[in-house]
Parts: structure tokens; sequence; C-alpha cells
């Protein structure tokens, strides 16, 4: 086992159960504020219906600030990118409407991994997922739930492994989006697009170069379990792109390998302030929390 890095106090990529995290949004505040969170986003797949309720629960944590985000996966051959977009406007009509088509999108798509695995001999039912879901946005970490109830696999790796991972035989791809399209709905929005996890992409050095003449502001630079030489060949990167270095836990609390609390990777003070006063210089504000 690692030792725990240093407790970051800005966490800009969390899920909730809005999304495939396991806790609700406020559990997810209380949880970041016990571990010394001071500013924290709440970054769920394809949906901002969590944000309300994560401001409320801010609301009653002293200092504590809530950055309005969310994560879209976006389509490039052969690989993904996932992008963040902070400080988007939470009732912007055209982001809702591109959020709420990539969520129904989710569903058919669920459906047909349902459908593959049944011919795979992992038979597991689509209701099933469903109610696991919730109310949330589905993805394939729902999926690994039920696979793991219905004891086809012990755990969600494995679950990734044989079946839902991109080069596994249960995969379905999502309606694309292209990280430019991304780019522009989240400035349209008046957010921020940061390229998250960039090692999880294929060649992810031309992509964010690519992105960068297209508008993207950031890069995730620290990240859990990034070892110290990626944060420097990511943050040379950014450099390079005049891109912004951002950090985040990307806790979902649900039980993977490598999982860290909110705030358990380190983001070095200095990088924290840099990134925050970027996102002024940017015209972004963190709403007060109201008191
Ligand atoms: P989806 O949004 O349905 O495409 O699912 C993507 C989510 O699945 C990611 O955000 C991760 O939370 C999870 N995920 C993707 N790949 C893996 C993997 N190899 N092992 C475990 N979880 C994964
Ligand atoms: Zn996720
Ligand atoms: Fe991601
Ligand atoms: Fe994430």
């Amino acid at each position: 086992m690692k030792e725990r890095p240093l407790a970051a106090t800005l966490d800009c990529h969390l899920h909730s159960s809005r999304s495939d995290g396991v806790l609700s949004p406020t559990d997810l505040v209380d949880l970041a504020a016990r571990e010394g969170v001071r500013v924290r986003a709440l970054t769920d797949h394809d949906t901002l219906e969590g944000i309300a309720e994560a401001r409320a629960a801010v609301a009653r944590h002293p200092g504590m600030r809530l950055i309005p985000g969310v994560e879209l996966s976006c389509d490039v051959p052969g690989t993904e990118v996932h992008m963040l977009g902070l400080f988007v406007d939470p009732e912007h009509a055209p982001l809702l409407t591109a959020l709420e088509r990539m969520r129904r999108t989710r569903v058919s798509r669920g459906e047909r991994i349902v459908e593959a695995l049944r011919g795979l001999g992992a038979p597991i039912e689509w209701a099933r997922v469903r109610e696991i879901a919730g109310e949330a946005s589905i993805g394939r970490p729902h999926i690994a739930a039920a696979l793991i109830e219905a004891g086809h696999v012990a755990n969600i790796d494995e679950a990734f492994a044989r079946y839902l991972g991109r080069n596994s035989p249960a995969y379905v791809e999502r309606e694309r989006l292209l990280p430019e399209d991304s780019i522009a709905l989240i400035r349209d929005a008046g957010g921020l697009p940061i390229f998250a996890h960039p090692p999880f992409t294929d060649g992810y050095v031309p992509r964010a170069e690519a992105m960068a003449a297209a508008g993207l502001w950031g890069i995730e630079c620290y990240y859990r379990f990034y070892t110290p030489e990626t944060v420097e060949a990511l943050t040379a990167l950014a450099a390079r792109l005049g891109l912004i270095a951002s950090g985040g836990s990307d806790y979902h609390g649900a039980g993977r390998d490598h999982e860290v609390l909110p705030g358990g990777f380190e983001f070095p003070a200095r990088a924290a302030e840099a990134f925050l006063e970027a996102t002024s210089a940017a015209g972004a504000r963190i709403p007060e929390a109201a008191r």
C-alpha cells in the first residue's frame, strides 16, 4: 500500500449518486468537509442535477465553497477523452438540453450492453440496472453492480476487464461527442473545460494540443495515484500549452482499486492557489457560501 498522500484542500473532480458515485450530493459534501476539503466541485457524468442539493449542503459548512461542474465523455478514434466543465451555469438551457439527450442515449446504450451480456452467458435484468441507478445518469458502473449482484463477477474491476471495458466483448459506445464540441458546449455555458485524467487517453499529448487550439482551459495534473513523473509530465505539458493545472480525486465511493477519499491526493498549495487565481482571472466566480 502506498502512503496516504497529502490532503488537498481543493478537489475539482467528485461524483455523487446523481451519476455513478455512491454518496448523495449531501453526504459527499459532508465527507469532503470531514476530510478537510475547503473548495470542491461536483462533476457528475452528463448531469447537473446534484448541484442544487450540493449547494444547500455546502452552505451548512462555514467557509466551504462549491464549484458547479459536469464530466462529459468524448469519443476520439480508438479512445476516450473525459472533459470536466467547471463553473458551468447549472441553468444554461442549451447545456441542459444537450445533457438530457446524452442521458437518454445512455439508457439505450445500457440496454444494448445488457443484451450483449445475455449473449455472453452473463444475464442480468435491465429493470435491476435501472433500480440500482435510481435517479442517476446510467453508466457502466451500475451494470457492473448488477453483474456482481448476479454472481457473474467478483468485483467492479473484474466486470470491466471481462465485459464492460472499451476492449471487452460487451462494450457498446455512447453517442459520439467530439472533444471540440464539448469544449464549445462548456464555454457557451460560461464554464472552463479541463482535460480529465489524460493518461487514461491513448496518445494524450497530441489530443491535448488539438484541444488547446479549440479552447481547452486546463489539464488535470494532480490526481489519485499519479507518480511524481506523471505529475511532472502533465504540468510541463500544461505549461507548454498555456493551460492551467487542475487536480481532483475522482472519488466515487465505489470501492474500486486505487480509490482515495475526497482530497486524498497531492495538490501542492501553490498549484491550488494558482488554479483559483486563474479561475478569477478567467471571470469564473465561486459562489459565496450562504450564511
Ligand atoms: P460510462 O460513463 O458508462 O462510459 O462509464 C464510465 C465510468 O466507468 C468511468 O467514469 C469510471 O467510473 C468507470 N470505469 C471505466 N473504466 C473502468 C475500469 N476499467 N474499471 C473500473 N471502472 C471503470
Ligand atoms: Zn464516474
Ligand atoms: Fe472520467
Ligand atoms: Fe470522473
